[in-house]
């Protein structure tokens, strides 16, 4: 299985990222990526940038030397209520909205699986909300079931991180599970990342084991191909 894009991308502008969208492009088009999504985290995030980062993101062009460049937010989940730290304005208009629990201060914290589903439940619920980043964390327990089914009513995608199994411990059972109910109810992933600096991007080697170890076929992976991306973002 090829992958045609890396959505989930973090630059300098995150203030814990090591490369430039330059750098990133540069890399793309050396190892052969159709097209790149910037996801810096939004502002609740220690060193994350203003909201203005994003609403001014509609500077970038969305091809630069040939690499399709998709603009995003990794938000993260903040309360109760589900919500997000980012909202649209005026000037806003971002393709890749991520919703991703992280035990940061200002975040929403675990509460337990029953409380962690219902608030998750209610992001998924947004319209903005298209995917969910990382939810094989293991410092979140979820239930999978609902929470895949309800992705799916939102069109919302299941997102298999790459860098979860190292970067967030003792995940990669639960992103195993994750996938297979993906298949199990006929609905989708897309693969990223999570690139802290332009040497990680498009590296999807732990995550396309996780893809083959679940079964899942082409048609359920999004990002192997720009057709299917450009068509998932009009639902
Ligand atoms: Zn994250
Ligand atoms: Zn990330």
């Amino acid at each position: 299985m090829k992958i045609a894009a890396d959505l989930h991308i973090h630059t300098i502008s995150s203030g814990h990222a090591y490369s430039t969208l330059e750098e990133y492009i540069a890399q793309a088009k050396k190892i052969g990526l159709k097209a790149i999504g910037i996801t810096d985290h939004a502002s609740t995030m220690p060193g994350g940038p203003h909201q203005y980062h994003f609403s001014n993101m509609r500077m970038i062009p969305k091809e630069i030397r040939g690499i399709r460049v998709y603009r995003g937010v990794e938000a993260n989940i903040i309360n109760n209520g589900g919500e997000i730290d980012y909202a649209e304005d005026d000037f806003t208009d971002l393709d890749i909205v991520m919703a991703a629990l992280h035990p940061v201060p200002g975040c929403y914290s675990n509460q337990g699986k029953k409380i962690n589903t219902e608030v998750l439940l209610k992001t998924l619920a947004n319209p903005l909300v298209n995917v969910l980043a990382h939810p094989g964390n293991p410092k979140y327990p979820i239930k999978v079931e609902e929470t895949v089914a309800a992705a799916k009513a939102n069109g919302v995608l299941i997102e298999i991180n790459n860098s979860s199994p190292f970067s967030r411990a003792g995940s990669r059972d639960k992103c195993v599970e994750f996938a297979k109910e993906v298949k199990r109810q006929d609905w989708q992933v897309i693969l990223g990342t999570d690139s802290h600096i332009s040497t990680m991007l498009g590296v999807f080697e732990d995550a396309l084991k996780i893809v083959k170890e679940a079964g899942l076929a082409e048609k359920h992976v999004v990002n192997t191909s720009l057709a299917k991306i450009d068509k998932w973002l009009k639902r």
